[in-house]
């Protein structure tokens, strides 16, 4: 088959596409952005506009379809958020000056990790790309918004979890690094938020790096975080084209310096969404996000994605919020202070990145205005941190003063048609300003002298972009116009339009100096950005600072509307809480008050509860709530209790039955048991473990057995704080072997066949789990009700026979496993191995209960 001949515009066209391979095409044609073959196939579909062809040297048409340059922004972001790339070429020569095609290049790849429009990301959300590499045993995450030049990055000893648990808490909308990591990111059955576009990508601009930071940051930073961010940059000027002066800090951590939540941990506890809906309502960011602006609201959300591990910080940030908890006139002052500023950070961004039009500039004064407002506010406040804030604080009043002078009141949206700068700023300017309003003048003049001089009344003179000034007079009145002076431009359908030479002639001077006033205009204005670009450090260094008042004053406004205490954070190990509540359950109860309930995990006596009781007795909402109250202590918020003392948790793990439903592909059960094998490598005794019903998804006697394990090992091996709820309540016989474990239960109250439930946690565990009553209150026939009933009897029958030998059997499991680690290995750490040898050690014991069970099902 010959190549097709096409026309030489379309052979520019693939010689551009060349070079776009995974992204659309817009290609500049006049008023349009079109796009060909596949391209346009594909968009039709996508963006629902019409598919054309056109001719293009070959015999068949070309598919082709195009949206309109001015309305463009709306298709390309609508493309982004369905996960394409969209690459913008523009003609980069003027036409008219053209010899054969006009030369075309892409100007820049708009890509989903790198939007700069607030309204396609959310304006309260971050929106990340981020990098992920691994040399020589070392794997490192660069995670960067461009909108708001936020740029982190850490490394760590290779291992994927913690590159899955790294990548969960950025919840990036684009990845890009080493390929085989993509690779296996993409594949995990993690919940990550939205749809991620992954490109692999290997150039390096580790030149532009070094120079975009400085070398003295450079040379600090470890070699495998310089190549990832390196590699960032690298794709960043790829898409970019341009120069990212809002990219000027890396904040470089540690990994272990905040304590550490898997995705599956942040989804269950629903931190920043909730489970069902995926919404933000009815998470804990809604109860805590009272922010006004949406700098904090992204601060807000990084705090709660990476609560800290560091107790002066904690109590740094516990001290701000405490002083405005008691602070209520200040609280209110900060509100409305805060009102008037605008996102600061994608304002500076736009500015930097060059996009920012003579709006942004308005609305950066505005917000800056209010800078000394907040500042004396704080000075006067008794807390060290936020005096230490407040001197911290550069108002940025030059920067303010020099927009106030350049930029009128009410800037239009274009920066390239004019009427952006203030009379009295350009002297230039000024004087053409004056030439303008005094050829406009002129043409008045003329058009009422032309009326005289004629006798036609509704002769007028107009203006059109094509043909520029006219005299037109309607048809009925052409006789009245006298002959030779007028030159005839356009025929309409009832009036002839005219020049004269001498209008022709201002036509020219008005023009000229239109032109000449908007160019200056727009370069007044560019100079303008620039100057304020090259103090972007200074702007975002006071836009955090503005997050950090708003987080704190969000935070005490909600302790104090909620009745939160301060809670006391300790280097030790006991957690001890008073009348703890689940902020969210509570906040969201109308009907009913929440039942609160006490909390004590401690070296000494019990540091693993093993809760039993019935479905819907409120089980899994007090685990979550003892979860909840330890991120929010180590966030600095205060907690939903009467006291709280929280030693720091370097780790929560929890698994929780709702989330499971959600991850296509894999068994609840063997997710339960990768999860319960993770835990079992990472959790430290500083580490907090939330179980909801272990060992579901197998059966009985399996399940139990594996519970049964799990527990052990925890107590055993792990020695941190345990939450387990299990519907087994024949598992209580553990508390006579594990010195470490309580019983507990969720207290009902019986009465005939109905049960209350009373949401009070007391000590001892549940003699049924209920299950039955709960499906008669589901509404299963009668009938099957009472066989159920039946069934059970017999069933308990053997549970409490089997109960004695099981409990004998434990014990000697106990010190059988105590002896194997001493006889058989030296390893300190037993794997999960051990866990499933002795859980199917302890199933043998249980086969006559799993008869009873088969025959129940
Ligand atoms: P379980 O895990 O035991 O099945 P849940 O924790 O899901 O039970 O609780 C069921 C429902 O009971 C919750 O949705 C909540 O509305 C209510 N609830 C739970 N705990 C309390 C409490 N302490 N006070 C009041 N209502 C509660």
């Amino acid at each position: 088959m010959s190549t097709p001949t096409y026309t030489p515009m379309i052979e520019q066209y693939l010689s551009v596409k060349a070079g776009a391979q995974d992204a659309f095409l817009f290609f500049r044609l006049g008023d349009f952005y079109e796009m060909f073959f596949d391209d346009a196939i594909l968009a039709s579909k996508e963006l629902e506009i019409t598919l054309t062809g056109r001719g293009g040297g070959t015999e068949e048409k070309i598919p082709m379809c195009g949206v309109p340059y001015h309305s463009a922004d709306n298709y390309i972001y609508r493309l982004i958020e369905k996960g394409y790339k969209v690459a913008i070429c523009e003609q980069v020569e003027d036409p008219a000056a053209a010899k054969g095609v006009v030369r075309r290049e892409i100007v820049r790849v708009v890509t989903p990790g790198t939007v700069m429009e607030g309204k396609v990301m959310g304006e309260r959300a971050n929106n990340y790309i981020l990098c992920v590499t691994e040399r020589q045993g070392l794997m490192a995450v660069t995670s960067c918004d461009l909108s708001t030049g936020e740029l982190y990055v850490t490394s760590s000893p290779s291992n994927k979890q913690w590159l899955r648990d790294e990548v969960g808490l950025y919840d990036p909308a684009e990845m890009i690094g080493d390929a085989e990591l993509l690779d296996w990111i993409a594949g995990q059955a993690t919940p990550l938020g939205k749809p991620v576009v992954y490109t692999p990508w290997d150039k390096m601009k580790e030149e532009n790096s070094r120079k975009q930071f400085g070398e003295a940051v450079w040379v600090r930073l470890e070699p495998e975080r310089r190549d990832c961010i390196a590699l960032l940059v690298g794709y960043l000027s790829e898409t970019q084209k341009r120069q990212l002066g809002q990219l000027t800090k890396i904040s470089s951590y540690e990994p272990e310096h905040f304590m550490i939540l898997d995705p599956f941990t942040r989804r269950n506890l629903e931190l920043v969404e909730t489970v069902r809906e995926r919404s933000k309502k009815g998470s804990l960011l809604w109860l805590l996000d009272r922010t006004e602006t949406s700098m904090g609201a992204r601060m807000l959300r990084r705090w709660i994605d990476k609560p800290l591990l560091k107790r002066s910080a904690i109590e740094d940030r516990l001290e701000a919020v405490d002083h405005l908890h008691s602070a209520f006139i200040l609280r209110e002052d900060l509100k409305v202070a805060l009102q008037e500023i605008y996102d600061l950070e994608r304002l500076v961004g736009r500015i930097a990145y060059g996009n920012a039009n003579g709006r942004d500039m308005i609305a950066l004064k505005s917000s800056l205005r209010q800078v000394p407002e907040i500042k004396s506010l704080l000075q006067g406040a008794s807390s060290a941190t936020l005096r230490r804030i407040a001197e911290e604080m550069d108002q940025c009043d030059d920067l303010a003063d020099r927009i106030d002078a350049a930029i009128a009141d009410e800037p239009p949206v274009s920066v390239r048609d004019g009427g952006i700068i203030k009379p009295g700023y350009h002297e230039r300017l000024d004087e053409l300003r004056e030439a303008g309003v005094n050829g406009k003048r002129w043409i008045a003049e003329l058009e009422a002298a032309e009326r005289q001089a004629t006798g036609i009344k509704s002769l007028k003179i107009g203006y059109n972009k094509v043909f520029g000034y006219y005299i037109e007079v309607t048809k009925s009145n052409l006789a009245s116009l006298p002959e030779g002076r007028y030159e005839r431009k356009q025929t309409l359908a009832n009036a002839e339009r005219y020049v004269t030479p001498e209008l022709k002639e201002k036509e020219t001077l008005i023009l000229e100096a239109e032109e000449k006033m908007v160019d200056l205009e727009f370069a007044l204005f560019t100079e303008l950005r620039e100057t304020v670009a090259a103090e972007i450090s200074r702007l975002q260094s006071l836009a955090e600072h503005i997050a950090e008042i708003d987080v704190y004053r969000s935070l005490s406004a909600v302790a104090a509307e909620n009745g939160f205490v301060k809670p006391t954070l300790t280097d030790g190990y006991d957690l001890k809480v008073e009348q703890g509540r689940h902020p969210v359950v509570e906040s969201v109860m109308s009907d009913s008050a929440f039942i609160a309930n006490g909390t004590q995990l401690c070296k000494d006596e019990a540091s693993i509860l093993l809760i039993t009781g019935p479905n819907m007795a409120g089980k899994s909402t007090y685990m979550r709530q003892v979860a909840l109250i330890a991120i929010m202590a180590q966030i600095g918020s205060f907690v939903p209790a009467t006291s709280a003392q929280i030693p720091l948790v370097d780790r929560i793990f929890t698994r929780i039955g709702a989330a499971d439903d959600l991850i296509g592909g894999q068994s609840t059960f063997m997710v339960e048991m990768a999860d319960i094998q993770v835990m079992t490598e990472k959790a430290t005794s500083r580490s907090l473990i939330i179980i909801d019903e272990l060992g579901r998804g197998t059966s009985t006697s399996e399940g139990m057995a594996i519970a049964q394990a799990v527990i052990e090992y925890v107590h055993d091996h792990i020695g941190c704080k345990a939450l387990v709820s299990t519907h087994f309540h024949e598992l209580a016989h553990l508390e006579s072997s594990l010195v470490g474990l309580r019983n507990y239960r969720m207290a009902v109250q019986e009465s005939g066949d109905k049960v209350h439930f009373l949401r009070k946690l007391i000590p001892g565990a549940a003699d049924t789990s209920y299950g039955i009553y709960c499906a008669r209150l589901a509404g299963l026939p009668g009938g099957i009700i009472e066989r159920a009933y039946g069934l059970l009897q017999n069933i308990e029958q053997s549970a409490v026979e089997l109960t004695a030998t099981t409990a004998t059997f434990a014990a000697t499991a106990t010190v059988n496993s105590e002896q194997g680690k001493v006889t058989e290995t030296n390893e300190p750490a037993v794997s999960l191995v051990e866990i499933v040898d002795k859980a199917s050690l302890i199933e043998d014991e249980n086969t006559t209960l799993s008869a009873e069970v088969v025959q129940l099902s």
